[in-house]
């Protein structure tokens, strides 16, 4: 009914999807419309707020709101892109199996306070230590050092349906689950929507081919409250490249020390002066997390590679 080119009026919408140069923009609760973008856009991502026009065949985005945060990783080319915006939650899932390491741990948290976004660990499987006592003291005491530092730490069961803490963390959030393979995030979004044919259902219609895009990031709304952004990729935020540099500032207990070093580019391994060192030995840093910030930056170090 807006035939010729005519456009409706201007209204506010939500990136749910993205495809190629399209986007699926959500105007309503469950109501959506695939867009193209005025050529005087950059690219948008899942979690875009935009403006945007109903039209004929497809609607056009006419402006991109300002983001409160992005998730950028790099391309086949080693550039930083976009893949996901304004998510102000990251839930690093742990479970007891596979085991968790506080190393891996770190470098979500890491991952997370270099974008600015709010972490909280998520140990899932508890039904799993009833019956193993002295597993879940261990689990508690790897855990404990986290609260020690102020995040928020959450014990669920995606399989025994005990989420409630989960989603009431979600609420009012745009969040995204991130973590090792296996430790149940699949599981748990699948609890949180059930109706996981729905959401195939949607993907398919969205490539109009009836198949699978993995690699695109989509946006759910949860029928407990809040949304969630999910793809494979988002799954793998956290491995992405980093720098020293953000290394040192993502361990938040460090940051009052580090301008207290002797030398200004002090890499807390063995100088003379140096204030995070001291800190170790005051207690007020734990040598597990000094341990972890080495064992980090050396994995950067061998992945930048050597000249040539
Ligand atoms: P993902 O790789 O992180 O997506 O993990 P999945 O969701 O695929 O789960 C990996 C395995 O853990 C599957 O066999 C799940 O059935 C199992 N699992 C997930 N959540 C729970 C849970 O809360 N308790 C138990 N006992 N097993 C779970
Ligand atoms: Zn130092």
């Amino acid at each position: 009914n807006l035939g010729g080119g005519a456009l409706g009026p201007e209204q506010q919408g939500l990136v749910v999807a993205h495809f190629g140069t399209q986007v699926e923009v959500e105007s309503a609760p469950g109501e959506t419309r695939r867009c193209h973008l005025r050529a005087n856009l950059g690219s948008l991502v899942t979690g875009d707020r935009v403006i945007w026009c109903d039209g004929d065949p497809t609607g056009v985005v006419v402006a991109q709101l300002d983001r409160d945060s992005e998730l950028c990783r790099p391309d086949n080319y080693g550039q930083l892109k976009p893949v996901a915006a304004n998510i102000d939650r990251i839930f690093i899932v742990v479970a007891a199996r596979p085991e968790p390491h506080a190393n891996l741990i770190d470098r979500y948290l890491v991952a997370s306070e270099t974008v600015g976004i709010e972490p909280v660990l998520v140990l899932n499987k508890v039904d799993l230590l009833e019956a193993e006592p002295e597993l879940a003291s261990a689990l508690a005491a790897m855990l404990q050092p986290y609260s020690d530092l102020g995040y928020s730490t959450l014990r669920v069961s995606a399989r025994e349906g005990g989420t409630q803490s989960l989603q009431a963390a979600l609420l009012e959030h745009t969040s995204i689950f991130v973590g090792q393979s296996g430790v149940g995030k699949s599981s748990l979004v699948n609890s949180l929507l059930p109706g996981l044919d729905l959401r195939v259902g949607a993907l398919s219609e969205l490539t109009q081919k009836g198949t699978h895009t993995t690699t695109t990031a989509q946006l759910f709304h949860l029928p407990c409250g809040g949304s969630l952004i999910d793809s494979p990729g988002i799954r793998e935020f956290g491995l992405w490249h980093m720098t020293r540099e953000q290394v040192e500032l993502g361990f938040r207990e460090f940051r009052r020390h580090l301008g207290h070093c002797r030398f200004r580019d002090c890499q807390h391994q063995q100088e003379p002066g140096c204030a995070i060192l001291q800190a170790v030995e005051q207690s007020e840093i734990s040598a597990e997390r000094l341990a972890s910030y080495r064992r980090i930056v050396a994995s950067l170090d061998e992945g930048q590679g050597g000249p040539g």
